[in-house]
């Protein structure tokens, strides 16, 4: 899905369909659009747009999408750091590439939150994503309200990069996802001014880490809508958005990629 260059690559439009959609759902979501990628094409291929359904899903996503190379592609929401075994319940991320994935979410603040992810659990995920697949983490941080407001946002981030990426092999592409969880699912997303603080800092961190800037994208997931997602898309501001919510209700979804394909 990369070129060499990460960052010669188109910005990213992330959509993390949680679990929302039923799979019948997410097949009619994702024919849908597909006919709405046709419909702007033209302004569309400059992003790279990523759909993760749910699990369950996904082989009908695969199959709405076709054999021939899609302009969406595809990735799983988290999967787990063996390739087989008795891990009931879990995915593995060799499973996930032989469902036509090229992504996989990790970290998320609601698996953090409500399932009880840890930092080194989230580590062996992503080691063991890129020690056995070809897929790209798109790895998740972010800080609580709580520690915003006592002024820890940098040693969260902190913490929860350097756990998270220590084992990731020279050259291969990360994606980072900036989720602040208190604008995850909130009624407004963090002003672009201050995500532009963070993500500095988080390009910072990576290349302290030894991810160059050609291997790494940082991009911005929280309240993004068809209102707001062009200000987080500004030059300088972020390398493209995760969009929770507003992904899985086709029109509006529809209405935030006919607002970005039609910007100039
Ligand atoms: C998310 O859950 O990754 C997310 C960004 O959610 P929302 O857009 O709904 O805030």
């Amino acid at each position: 899905m990369f070129q060499n260059n990460i960052m010669s690559t188109r910005p990213f439009i992330i959509a993390n369909w949680k679990m929302n959609l039923l799979p019948d759902e997410a097949s009619q979501a994702m024919n849908s659009l597909v006919a709405c990628q046709k419909r702007y094409s033209k302004g569309l291929e400059r992003y790279s747009l990523i759909v993760c359904p749910s699990h369950e899903s996904i082989s009908r996503c695969n199959n709405v999408l076709g054999k021939k190379s899609s302009p969406i592609a595809l990735g799983g929401q988290d999967c787990f750091w063996h390739d087989k075994g008795a891990f009931t319940g879990e995915i593995s991320p060799i499973s996930l590439e032989r469902l036509g994935c090229t992504y996989c979410i990790l970290g998320h603040s609601e698996r953090r939150e409500i399932l009880g992810e840890t930092d080194a659990m989230i580590q062996k995920k992503v080691a063991h994503l890129c020690a056995a697949t070809s897929l790209t983490p798109i790895v998740c941080v972010g800080e609580s309200r709580k520690e915003r407001n006592s002024g820890r946002v940098r040693s969260v981030l902190k913490r929860q990069l350097r756990s998270a990426l220590s084992h990731v092999p020279r050259r291969r592409h990360v994606v980072v996802a900036y989720e602040p969880i208190w604008a995850i699912g909130a009624r407004h997303p963090i002003t672009p001014k201050e995500c532009a603080v963070a993500l500095a800092y988080i390009h910072e961190q990576c290349q302290g880490l030894g991810i160059p800037r050609m291997y790494r994208a940082v991009v911005y997931g929280g309240s993004v809508t068809h209102d707001t997602v062009l200000s987080f898309l500004t030059k300088g501001v972020s390398d493209g958005v995760l969009v929770g919510g507003a992904s899985s209700k086709s029109a509006e979804f529809h209405s935030l990629l006919r607002t970005i394909a039609k910007i100039v």
